[in-house]
């Protein structure tokens, strides 16, 4: 925070007055750069992440500059609908007692319902890029009128995803001259693309990736699909009242199965992502954000943006596919100074990923074990397996070392047979195997290797008692 106070800005009455009635006192550093910017009419690229106070940093501008006049003369377009709401609420109070008609626009609400407000007259906009496209061509909404833009989470809204949208709202709207892009990140092809449709901006940020990063613990756990739940179940019984916790899946399928996998193990969370209704997911957040939901297990679009102030834990479930997305889910704990923590599971599979991440924003992320049991709880909540996938070479195939006493009696073929016989597993789920005086292994894929443990422990061969294990090639 910096040492100016919001009354040294000379900002009109009602926005003072609502500012200061919020107990708000010093802008924050992306406020404090951005704002006077802004106020002044200049573009501006501004790189901040949720938390950070970067909505009032476009918001108090945008509203000092929009009149109450009924024909829409800024409009912020954000990636999700909950971003939306979340800006549209933030604005709301933020306009104080001004009487600007501000109105949220995005799918999943009723097309007519959403027409005669329009129709009614409004002067703010803040909605997702395809309703809005939409209500234009349906002649509901004048884009001609707008001269203020803003696009919120912009690496997301000018990347390839909805880069048609925007280019198609940016023509239809001649009288743009005041453009605002924010977000936590912003990649160097994103700045480039930006001449395009900036007007000499001033760029607020850091030349330090790190700086805007969290100041959390982010950890990561070597840890492949089969024991990811048991993992969670590490994490979930570690928390205490004050905790909440996110969990990111990288689809909604895996959002769902989780929600299930934890619910039989009683771990009681919500879920929110793309397919579910607007009120449904409102239901959600909103008792995520009152705390009556500890834990919400989430894909990266439905998060995006969520402003809730009581995320201490978050969870990588499945690391991120782009590395912008690691900095924005760990974005949601340690808001305004709070403390936090991350967890990523980390499958032998997405190593790679991990280097990503780590080096594009130059991170430090700390190799961990997963935490251990409470002093109070002598159970996993949810049973370790053996992880053969993580233990098998790039064929898939895992080698388990036999012993059967001082002499193993028979031959590969016959061996090979007998493993068969008995697990009923396919031969060709049977791979190498080495019979010496001391050892013998046997490579089995992946898949059936528990199976053939099983059963080889359980029967004899050539009446030879056996035990098995996984060896270390
Ligand atoms: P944002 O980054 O816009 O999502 O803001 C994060 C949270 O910080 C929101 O709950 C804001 O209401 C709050 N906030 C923003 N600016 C300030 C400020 N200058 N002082 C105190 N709280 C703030």
């Amino acid at each position: 925070m910096s040492n100016i106070s919001f009354i040294n800005w000379d900002l009109p009455e009602h926005i003072l007055d609502a500012i200061v009635a919020k107990g708000w006192d010093q802008p924050t550093e992306i406020q404090k750069d951005a704002i006077p910017s802004a106020r002044l009419g200049r573009d501006i690229i501004g790189q901040a992440r949720t938390g950070s106070g970067k909505t009032a940093a476009f918001g108090i501008p945008i509203l000092e500059k929009t009149q109450p006049t009924g024909n829409p003369q800024s409009i912020v377009l954000c990636p999700t609908r909950e971003l939306a709401t979340q800006v549209c609420n933030e604005l709301e109070w933020i306009q104080g007692d001004k009487g600007l008609i501000i109105l949220p626009v995005y799918g999943g609400t009723d097309l007519e319902k959403q027409a005669k407000k329009l129709d009614s007259g409004v002067d703010v906009i803040v909605g997702t890029p395809g309703r809005v496209i939409d209500m234009t061509k349906r002649k509901h909404l004048n884009l001609e009128s707008i001269s203020l833009l803003c696009l919120d989470e912009a690496d997301r809204m000018l990347d390839m995803g909805f880069w048609p949208d925007i280019s198609w709202i940016f023509s239809n709207m001649p009288n743009r001259n005041q453009t605002l892009l924010f977000s936590a990140t912003f990649p160097q092809e994103i700045i480039d693309s930006t001449d395009e449709f900036l007007n000499n901006p001033v760029t607020v940020m850091s030349d330090d990736l790190e700086v805007e990063v969290p100041e959390i613990e982010q950890k990561w756990i070597k840890i492949g699909r089969a024991n990811k739940l048991w993992g969670v179940g590490r994490i979930l019984i570690n928390m205490d009242n004050s905790d909440q916790c996110l969990i990111f899946c990288n689809t909604k399928r895996m959002v769902e199965l989780l929600e299930d996998r934890l619910g039989k193990h009683r771990f009681s969370c919500a879920t929110l992502h793309g397919d579910m209704s607007q009120n449904k997911r409102e239901k959600v957040m909103s008792g995520f954000r009152d705390g009556e939901v500890k834990t919400l297990i989430a894909t990266d679009v439905a998060a995006r943006g969520l402003d809730v102030d009581g995320v201490t834990i978050v969870i990588n479930y499945d690391l991120p596919d782009n590395p912008e997305d690691y900095v924005h889910r760990i974005g949601r704990t340690g808001r305004m100074g709070k403390k936090g923590e991350s967890w990523s599971f980390v499958g032998r599979d997405d190593l790679r990923q991990l280097e990503r991440i780590r080096t594009t924003w130059n991170l430090n992320i700390i190799k961990s074990e997963a935490p251990e049991l409470p002093s109070d709880v002598n159970r996993d909540p949810v049973r370790p397996r053996q992880d053969w996938a993580e233990a098998s070479d790039p064929f898939g195939m895992v080698r388990i070392s036999i012993d059967a006493g001082k002499n193993m009696i028979g031959n590969n073929l016959s061996l090979s047979e007998w493993i068969i016989s008995q697990s009923k597993v396919k031969e060709l789920a049977i791979g190498e195997i080495n019979i010496d005086e001391h050892s013998t292994t046997v490579d089995i894929h992946s898949e059936s290797a528990q199976r053939v443990l099983e059963i080889l422990e359980r029967r004899e061969y050539n009446g030879n008692k056996l035990t098995a294990q996984l060896s270390n090639r």
